[in-house]
């Protein structure tokens, strides 16, 4: 494994380039705030009912949910969450453990789950289900990458950003080994860097 200062000759080839990530990501953001402004008419007398809460995953979705929350003009609350699955220097998905505490206020709240990739599923899965247990008044999950891949085609999952064939990718707010997150594409990786 061989880190450079710079980054761009670390990079195999763009996948999907800045502009067209955050054209999707506008779209995006206009389509669910439609959604969950439809959803979230407050219930009289109950100032917290129909609430929005948005819960990223982190790290991996920040790039992605800045972005996103900017074209959403709607009143919301944002509490993240960890959980673990691609843990160091590894392109496998691992089980997806809990590494930070499900928010505990979700009763009646409208949730949108954010994460940065829809892979094997797991992850969605976990935090939906875990999320699911405090009677929210919806959940949704929104992704902005999803690999084409059974496991992740057959994950419930609400909004998808762009399908993309099963390449390890970075960039856009996925790293490998923590690094390259801060690329503006989304990216493969040369091989001998792996
Ligand atoms: P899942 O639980 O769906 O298998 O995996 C979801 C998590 O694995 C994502 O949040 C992301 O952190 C990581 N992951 C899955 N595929 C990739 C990939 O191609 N590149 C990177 N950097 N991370 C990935
Ligand atoms: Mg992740």
């Amino acid at each position: 494994m061989t880190t450079s200062i710079g980054l761009q000759d670390d990079i195999k080839s763009v996948l999907i380039d800045r502009d067209r990530i955050a054209a999707r990501v506008r779209e995006l953001g206009r389509e669910i705030a439609a959604d969950l402004e439809a959803d979230a008419q407050r219930a009289p007398g109950d100032e917290h009912a129909g609430e929005i809460i948005l819960v990223p995953i982190l790290t991996g979705s920040i790039i992605f949910v800045a972005d996103l929350i900017r074209g959403m003009p709607l009143k919301m609350r944002i509490r993240v969450l960890s959980v673990t699955s691609y843990a160091g220097a590894t392109t496998q998905s691992k089980e997806a453990t809990l590494a930070s505490e499900i928010p505990p206020d979700l009763a009646g709240k409208h949730v949108l789950i954010v994460d940065d990739i829809l892979d094997s599923g797991k992850t969605i899965r976990l935090v939906r289900e875990l999320i699911q247990t405090q009677q929210p008044a919806s959940v949704r999950a929104c992704v902005l990458l999803r690999k084409t891949i059974p496991e992740a085609l057959a994950t419930p999952c609400d909004y998808i950003g762009f399908d993309i064939p099963d390449e390890f990718v970075v960039g856009a707010g996925l790293d490998y080994d923590g690094y390259y997150r801060n690329l503006p594409d989304l990216c493969t990786l040369r091989p001998e860097v792996l």
